[in-house]
């Protein structure tokens, strides 16, 4: 049986072609940027080339970016960066539907003397910039907003935030590891400082990311060490993933308008059979500022994890939550701040469509679904009791 993965937020297949330039970076070009032999400067040239890349399709200058080990330590460096750079300003504005790399840095400040101002969202996931101008004081060193949700894909109103920002003198980054090679993202045109990405969710190899920071911004060097990045990140360059990030990016841009307007296509046709052929369904997050790729729903009566499983034996994957915290029992810390009870933040489904993805793998989940959900209810102890 054909195995139909629904689960590109969580991590994307590396498309052939990234895999195919990043090959000579294990073997042939094997140098070390840093050396200034040939073998080194051919890798420092695969890095550059990279840099490149990756800053074209955020509109960003090339020595505005540098790469990191992935999403999580682009967010600690740019959090605990601008923290530990402003000595005189220990306030940090932040959201509760933030990814669990921003929430635990934030919460590692607090403990360190810092104060955060944690914004509730609205019931679709949106933060209300009036809220962020209300808590901005001239302690504020730095508001951190994610561009777009992992778990419900809402996106979030990064322009009006910059503008609040920059009256402010505060530094602005956002987490855009959901939205970086699926949606137009441009440094400028949405104001931010820092803004963090991660290959891995638009096919390109694991373990690899970029924190893009504005010329001017002042920040303390994450990782101390060799020279590398312009003395801000140490650790000798991880070559192969950097070209492979690279071309991941140019692919996504290449194939950017597209992929908008037949995901959009899918999500919705998902979205819609569910919400006629399923009853006590509720559609998490923004119904029209969500991410392209986006299907989050909560099922009365019957409990994500089971849900999951029974579609994993029809070969279907999806998850409940996010990746990381689905091995763990707690409900959603995202859910829980659109205001649904544990219970419908227990029983939630998301499905994220990518490249791959086709108009039968929906006919098929749509097949199976509802049986799976009729099935579950029908040996509900919670619904046998509310009848
Ligand atoms: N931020 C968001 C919004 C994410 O979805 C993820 C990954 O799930 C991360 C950060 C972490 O990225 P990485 O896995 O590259 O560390």
């Amino acid at each position: 049986m054909k195995r139909i993965y629904l689960d590109y937020a969580a991590t994307t297949p590396t498309h052939p072609d990234v895999v195919k330039a990043m090959l000579p970076h294990f073997s042939d070009s094997f140098g070390n940027p840093s050396s200034i032999y040939s073998y080194g400067q051919e890798a420092k040239g695969a890095v550059e080339k990279a840099r490149e890349q990756v800053a074209t399709l955020i509109g960003a200058r090339e020595e505005e970016i540098v790469f990191t080990s992935g999403g999580t330590e682009a967010d600690n460096s740019a959090i605990e960066g601008v923290a530990f750079a402003n000595p005189e300003r220990n306030h940090i504005i932040t959201s509760t539907i933030e990814h669990h790399a921003v929430i635990e840095t934030c919460t590692f400040l607090e403990r360190r003397g810092f104060e955060v101002t944690f914004l509730p969202v609205d019931k679709d996931g949106l933060v209300d910039p009036d809220d962020v101008q209300k808590v901005i004081t001239n302690k504020t060193c730095l508001i951190s907003i994610m561009h777009a949700n992992n778990e419900i894909g809402t996106i979030q109103p990064i322009k009006e935030l910059a503008t609040i920002a920059r009256e402010a003198g505060v530094y602005l980054h956002t987490d855009a590891v959901q939205t970086v090679g699926q949606v137009p993202v441009d440094v400028d045109d949405l104001g931010v400082d820092l803004l963090s990405m991660s290959a891995h969710k638009l096919y390109g190899p694991k373990g690899i990311g970029a924190l893009y920071i504005r010329k001017g911004t002042k920040l303390v060097p994450f990782m101390h060490g060799g020279g590398q990045e312009r003395n801000r990140r140490g650790s000798t360059e991880n070559v192969p993933g950097i070209v492979g990030f690279g071309k991941a990016t140019e692919i996504a841009l290449a194939v950017m308008t597209g992929e908008i307007e037949r995901q959009t296509r899918l999500r919705d046709q998902l979205i819609k059979s569910i919400l006629k052929q399923i009853d006590g369904v509720r559609l998490n997050g923004h119904p029209t500022k969500r991410l392209p790729n986006n299907v989050n729903v909560s099922i009365d009566y019957v409990e994500g994890e089971s849900m999951l499983l029974n579609l994993d034996l029809e070969n279907i994957c999806a998850s409940t939550g996010s990746a990381c915290s689905s091995s763990s029992l707690e409900a959603s810390h995202v859910l829980l701040a659109l205001g649904l009870g544990h219970e419908q933040a227990h029983s939630s489904l998301r499905f994220t469509v990518g490249k791959w993805t086709t108009e039968e793998d929906i006919n098929r989940v749509m097949e199976v679904l509802p049986r799976i959900v009729t099935r579950l209810r029908a040996m509900s102890p919670l619904l046998k009791s509310r009848k």
